[in-house]
């Protein structure tokens, strides 16, 4: 169905598909306002969700607002003082102001007519930033309602210059009557009973303009229960397309025991357990479809290289995709080590190869001649054929997007699946991230790894820390100074080749530094990664490129600057890169940063290694909304289930989800009609193609 034809079958709800300036008060001007924050609709406008609320209800006395922080307060207007106007033609307009406790000094900038607005006499609540000392106090451009106001929980919008969220209100409030006066519902009503959901116009009514905290929660979950159900039965349509299909059938009395008995180390108990879970998967008609969980340094990749040993003494091709170069291509010598000595034959297929030299193995992989595939997404495109793709493996899978996945998912008849990731994300997340994916996991790690000791430190001790470092590259060791480049910008890259620099000429003199970093071409990349493999490079100063998989087990220290700007996992994910060898390992974290939140990662992090209690409490930080926020997963982009959804909900979601396909597979009854629609919306050409 093409994307056209939905937007048709909407389109006879009718008003609300006219464009957004149609509202009173939205001239072409606003409208283009609106249309940056991706509204041109009203329909659009009342599924712009609010971000968080505003509780004037919540007010504090004068005498105690929080100093340097936001605060509500409920100010009477005293005197209005003229404005003054400063140099940058910037206006600031001031009010005396009192609650009876103390007095305050509203402060507004360049907004006349929020000022002009206020009557002396007055009484308001207000919301905003209180700055001063207990002498003198000021609240710096509060935002504010009459204290005549019925509605005192009030909705905050994710906004843009010069669309206020008085003006939102009031374009929302027609919208809204729009929808009044042609209500539709998305949900069929026996789902609506079943899981005990409001009405869609009560939910959007009371998502933009609540009575009270329980109309507010009770609407965030509907909405929230919609999206989440749309991923879920999207995911699993997108799964069922496999599913319908027959894989080959591997032959069981084919035995890995040379394998297994040819590696260098014994299989753990869990990695054991995942290669006789994937192999009796490989066995079945039904193309596998399993999710490979283990811990940084668990040993997944001995277990893909089992599965693609068994692939192909089934006669079978395996491709595996890894999200980076540098992570190919030590995937490809590990794969090489392990399976060549049977005589497979491994490759290496990336983007930054030569046409020819891609031409070349192109060749020998459609006629069979090699046996596994090692890559980046390049082993996907469409030019790449294959003899018999009997197993395809992803690594790192949150890297890649759905569409990603779908088109892996269709090169041969129809492959078996396993998908590798570190992040130990709790079941019910899990099921809803990978949709209906049968889940192995790998909970030790091999015998003898130590763990990793942690310590969070200021700033002002980075010159010892320096020195312990030192230290340890005496004894022969390497060691990692990871730099935060979150946005990937270019002053930020100048920040990390500047501290390369200076470290390089300062605690750091005397000893072989390189710097390694994402806007890198991939060869350098490669070549910098391929001396510090060797031994030739000291320490490497690195931006996050190191974070997924690179095993270097002679690197045993990892200093980490600016490590407030990590989240738990991510920190998890990087201090994984040292203790892979027998050597003692440390990581020292330096931040300068003493909020709560930082403060109780860092904690988090020096107290324990294992992964899934670390991402538990980040998942209990950051609540699951943020999972999906991340955009890891490759999932569509939520709105509300981002920053509303709970463990519970999503169970249920998951659970009507289930309920629903099995009665209805491909949604054709009259009911599920709209859902269908909305569902196809969310994944866009995600998964219509
Ligand atoms: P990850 O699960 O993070 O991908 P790797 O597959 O890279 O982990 O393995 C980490 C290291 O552990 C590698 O050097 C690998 O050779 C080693 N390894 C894997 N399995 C075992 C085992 N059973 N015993 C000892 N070492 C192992
Ligand atoms: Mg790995």
């Amino acid at each position: 169905m093409s994307a056209l034809f939905m937007y048709k079958e909407v389109n006879m709800l009718g008003s609300l598909f006219t464009d957004i300036e149609k509202l009173k008060g939205v001239g072409t001007a606003r409208g283009e306002k609106y249309r940056k924050l991706g509204i041109s609709t009203p329909y659009e406008l009342i599924f712009h969700i609010p971000r968080a609320y505003l509780d004037y209800r919540a007010f504090v006395p004068v005498s105690q607002a929080v100093l340097n922080d936001y605060n509500v307060l409920k100010l009477t207007v005293v005197k209005k003082l003229a404005p003054q106007r400063i140099k940058g033609g910037l206006v600031i307009c001031k009010a005396l102001a009192t609650d009876g406790t103390d007095d305050i000094l509203i402060v507004v900038y360049n907004n006349v007519y929020a000022f002009q607005a206020l009557k002396e006499n007055e009484t308001y609540y207000m919301h905003g930033k209180v700055n001063g000392n207990f002498l003198r106090k000021e609240i710096m451009a509060p935002v504010y309602i009459p204290s005549s106001e019925k509605m005192l929980i009030q909705p905050v919008y994710p906004l843009t210059q010069g669309l206020s969220v008085t003006l939102v209100r009031t374009a929302m409030r027609q919208a809204l009557e729009m929808m009044k006066r042609e209500p539709f519902e998305t949900m069929p009503s026996y789902i609506l009973n079943k899981y005990r959901l409001c009405p869609l116009d009560y939910a959007l009514e009371n998502i933009h303009f609540p009575t009270d905290e329980d109309a507010v929660s009770a609407a965030r979950r509907r909405l929230s229960f919609d999206e989440l159900l749309k991923l879920q039965i999207g995911m699993s349509l997108m799964k069922s397309r496999s599913r319908r299909s027959t894989a080959f059938k591997m032959d069981s009395s084919v035995s890995i025991k040379p394998f297994t008995d040819g590696l260098p180390f014994e299989l753990t108990e869990g990695q054991s357990k995942a290669v006789s879970e994937i192999i009796s998967d490989l066995c079945r008609e039904i193309p596998m479809n399993r999710l490979l969980q283990g811990d940084v340094g668990s040993g997944k990749t001995a277990v893909a290289a089992a599965a693609c040993y068994f692939a192909a003494e089934n006669g079978l091709q395996s491709a595996l995709m890894a999200p980076t170069e540098i992570l190919a291509s030590q995937h490809y010598n590990t794969l090489s080590s392990f399976l060549e000595p049977f005589g497979m034959k491994v490759c290496l297929l990336t983007g930054s190869l030569t046409p020819k030299k891609k031409a070349m193995l192109r060749e020998k992989i459609v006629s069979g001649e090699i046996n596994v595939i090692v890559g980046t997404h390049a082993i996907i495109q469409k030019d790449v054929e294959y003899k018999a793709l009997g197993l395809v493996i992803t690594d790192e899978q949150h890297r890649f997007g759905v569409a990603q996945r779908a088109a892996l998912a269709e090169k041969g008849d129809s492959p078996h699946k396993l998908v590798m990731s570190a992040t130990p994300i709790p079941r019910t997340l899990a099921l809803i991230i990978y949709g209906d994916l049968d889940i192995s996991a790998i909970k030790q790690l091999p015998k003898g790894r130590k763990p990793v000791n942690t310590y969070a430190v200021t700033g002002k001790l980075r010159h010892r820390a320096f020195g312990f470092v030192k230290a340890r590259l005496d004894e022969g060791r390497q060691a990692y100074v990871v730099c935060p480049m979150i946005e990937e910008s270019e002053s930020e890259l100048h920040a990390v080749k500047t501290y390369a620099e200076e470290a390089a000429n300062g605690d750091l003199k005397g000893y072989t530094t390189a710097l390694l970093h994402g806007k890198m071409r991939p060869n350098e990349k490669d070549k910098v990664m391929k001396s510090f493999r060797d031994g030739e490079i000291q320490v490497l100063i690195c931006t996050t490129v190191v974070e997924v998989g690179v095993d270097v087990p002679n690197a045993a220290v990892m200093v980490i600057e600016n490590a407030e700007r990590f989240g738990l996992s991510q920190l998890h994910q990087l201090r994984g890169r040292v203790g892979r060898g027998e050597f003692e390992s440390t990581c020292i974290l330096i931040t300068d940063n003493v909020s709560d939140d930082c403060v109780k990662r860092m904690k988090i992090m020096s107290s324990t290694s294992d992964g899934f209690k670390i991402s538990e409490e980040d998942l209990k930080m950051r609540g699951p909304g943020d999972f999906f926020g991340s955009a890891q997963h490759g999932l569509p982009t939520l709105k509300i289930a981002d920053i509303a959804c709970d463990m519970e909900l999503m169970n249920e979601a998951q659970n009507c989800a289930r309920e629903i396909l099995e009665a209805d597979p491909m949604l054709e009854k009259k009911e599920h009609r709209t859902l269908k629609l909305d569902v196809m919306r969310l994944f866009e050409k995600e998964i219509i193609g």
